[in-house]
């Protein structure tokens, strides 16, 4: 990524950036547009209103446009606030649309942040968000679609501190780690459109899923979902057991879900048989199934 100057003409640092700093650490906003760092930057230097930022970036480069060594108007705490006077502020470009461009131009700012910190000697901590110091939703779309750790965790791996992060996804997030999530359920045998979109059809399969795993189903891609999803699919679990004759039984669910667990099983001709009594020797095959369920042995 290139870093491009299109500074502030000193005759408008009145209104953009009036007061000399020192700067603390950096303010990670996003747009709420769809154009590019450049269009972003001519239109800011160009108006008369105060609203300033020190960078924005898109999917190709960075455009600095005030100096590091003056404050901008961008954190809304105020003329003394610490964001307004403190902080380097980066604007995310592309967040009204999200997808690829913008995830794109996210990594760019991941990138323009770690060197930064570099350059100054901070650490993660000196990154904030724009909600930080006013409480507004900002960066939106980040905090939306991702989450905040997951944009940290960006920064973490240009500074060679992480692995590059896999974001926490629900309803509503798109772009290519949607895409990848689609295709590894397709791969767990959910029938799903590979199109970065998670709509309601890809929430299905992430509840079912997370059911089966005997995860919390919250719908929710985190962490212990995505380390399920990237396991190799196994058969016992994604090829479940489905029973004739426990349709409408008061039990039905606690049967498929200990039937997805692989700790009981049907009588061989495709029923549950859910009234019946058990043998000691079948109560005793259920523990032992049950005791492999857990420790794994
Ligand atoms: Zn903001």
């Amino acid at each position: 990524m290139t870093v491009r100057d299109k500074l502030c003409p000193s005759s408008k640092y009145k209104i953009k950036c009036p007061y000399a700093m020192k700067p603390e650490g950096i303010c990670i906003h996003n747009t709420a547009n769809d154009a590019s760092a450049a269009a972003e930057v001519s239109y800011m230097l160009g108006n008369g209103a105060q609203t300033s930022y020190h960078y924005a970036v898109d999917d190709v480069e960075a455009v600095h446009a005030v100096p590091n060594d003056r404050n901008a108007w961008h954190a809304g705490d105020g003329g003394k606030g610490a964001g307004n006077r403190r902080y380097i502020a980066i604007e995310i470009c592309y967040s009204k649309s999200g997808g690829t461009r913008f995830e794109a131009a996210m990594k760019n700012a991941a990138e323009l942040t770690a060197g930064l910190l570099k350059e100054y000697g901070w650490d993660i901590s000196h990154v904030k968000k724009h909600q930080d110091f006013s409480g507004k939703y900002c960066p939106h779309r980040i905090l939306s679609d991702y989450g905040w750790e997951y944009f940290l965790n960006l920064v973490r791996a240009e500074l060679g501190e992480a692995e590059t992060p896999t974001p926490v996804l629900t309803k509503g997030a798109v772009g290519e780690a949607v895409k990848k999530l689609q295709s590894r359920l397709s791969e767990w045998g959910y029938a799903l459109e590979i199109d970065g979109s998670f709509g309601p059809a890809t929430l299905e399969a992430v509840k079912e899923f997370q059911k089966k795993q005997g995860l919390e189903v919250d719908g929710s891609v985190g962490p212990l979902t995505w380390a399920a999803l990237m396991k190799e699919p196994s058969e016992e679990v994604s090829d479940v057991e489905k029973f004739a004759d426990t349709n409408g039984h008061w039990a039905e669910e606690i049967i498929d879900e200990l039937a997805a667990m692989g700790i009981v099983h049907g009588d061989g001709t495709g029923d549950f048989r859910p009234d019946e009594p058990i043998t000691r020797a079948e109560a005793a095959a259920m523990v032992r199934n049950a005791v492999k369920y857990v420790t794994g042995k």
